[in-house]
């Protein structure tokens, strides 16, 4: 089996492969990104698809079965330990990709979302106790967002 991989992250990271710099779409998933995601195997073109995919799921532009394909091949192992047995998961990269987004919706259910500021295409995942969380980053479009409003008050007043 490959390095142990924190699926949830690769997710988050996964969905923001497509930042807005300098007013345009960025592409950043590629070979070297998905080496160093933990797929060792994986085509590009087809994890584009994914997180194409899991890109309009988690913004509410698709309904979540578009991504029901990536499951196919997706099993739980059980394994001999000390303690008596420990089920492991065998998937492909997409499956583990595809079923941590499952786990989240299910634990954090709406924590994962699109950032607030409509001309950012990043996402969060809002560890907040509150659930309040609406920004990328807070030094990123927080700060903008601040800004613009109070540009607005400020020119309107
Ligand atoms: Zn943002």
């Amino acid at each position: 089996m490959m390095v142990s991989v924190i699926w949830r992250d690769v997710l988050l990271d996964l969905l923001n492969t497509t930042p807005v710099v300098d007013g345009r779409r960025t592409e950043l998933l590629d070979e070297g990104w998905l080496a160093a995601h933990g797929a060792d195997r994986g085509s590009v073109d087809e994890a584009r698809r994914v997180r194409d995919d899991l890109q309009r799921v988690v913004r509410g532009e698709a309904a979540a079965d578009v991504l029901a394909g990536c499951l196919d091949g997706v099993r739980r192992v059980p394994h001999i330990t000390d303690e008596g047995f420990a089920w492991s998961t065998d998937a492909p990269w997409a499956g583990h990709v595809v079923l941590a987004w499952g786990e989240l919706q299910r634990e954090l259910p709406g924590r994962l979302r699109p950032c607030a500021n409509d001309e950012c295409r990043l996402f969060l995942l809002d560890r907040s106790r509150a659930g309040t969380a609406r920004w990328c980053s807070m030094k990123g479009c927080g700060n903008r967002m601040k800004a613009r409003r109070h540009y607005d008050r400020v020119s309107r007043g």
